[in-house]
């Protein structure tokens, strides 16, 4: 869509703040799709791409603090951000990690760009166990999404 942004009303008053030292910020630059073609992105040692993704793997559909994690899809063996990620690039349908395949690495910490293993990720409790960046514990919703957790054995 790329509707104008609405602008923020920037009605405090600058009080202590002198106008000119303000130095020019260095926000984050407009996210767009991480074009990237097959390869990926750029930035990242492995393969990643998604939306709007910026240094530490945030994505536009998981932007707080603490969505720093890409998780890479055995279907594709691309890291992704989130599953909406995966589906914005790829045509074909997400498969999950099987749980004898939860020893491999495939869990990326956008914080310090150590590759977890899906176990010591699902053990972490919501913690890299490399650089004890914070994780997001929203996450624990959407691992059926990833993992082949939980699958309700009795309903067979
Ligand atoms: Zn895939
Ligand atoms: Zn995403
Ligand atoms: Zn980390």
């Amino acid at each position: 869509m790329g509707g104008p942004e609405e602008a923020e009303a920037a009605d405090e008053p600058a009080a202590d703040e002198p106008a000119r030292s303000r130095a020019a910020s260095n926000g984050p630059a407009e996210s767009e799709a991480t074009a990237g073609g097959s390869r990926g992105d750029a930035r990242f040692d492995v393969p990643l791409r998604g939306v709007g993704v910026d240094d530490e793997t945030r994505c536009v559909h998981y932007r707080t603090a603490r969505d720093v994690i890409a998780i890479r899809f055995p279907c594709c063996e691309t890291f992704f951000p989130c599953f909406e990620c995966h589906a914005a690039c790829c045509e074909h349908d997400t498969e999950r990690w099987p749980p004898d395949r939860f020893d491999e690495r495939a869990v990326l910490c956008g914080a310090c760009r150590e590759v977890l293993t899906v176990d010591s990720y699902l053990a972490s409790d919501h913690e890299c166990s490399n650089c004890g960046a914070s994780f997001n514990p929203g996450c624990v919703d959407h691992y059926d999404r990833y993992f082949a957790v939980g699958t309700k054995r009795d309903e067979q």
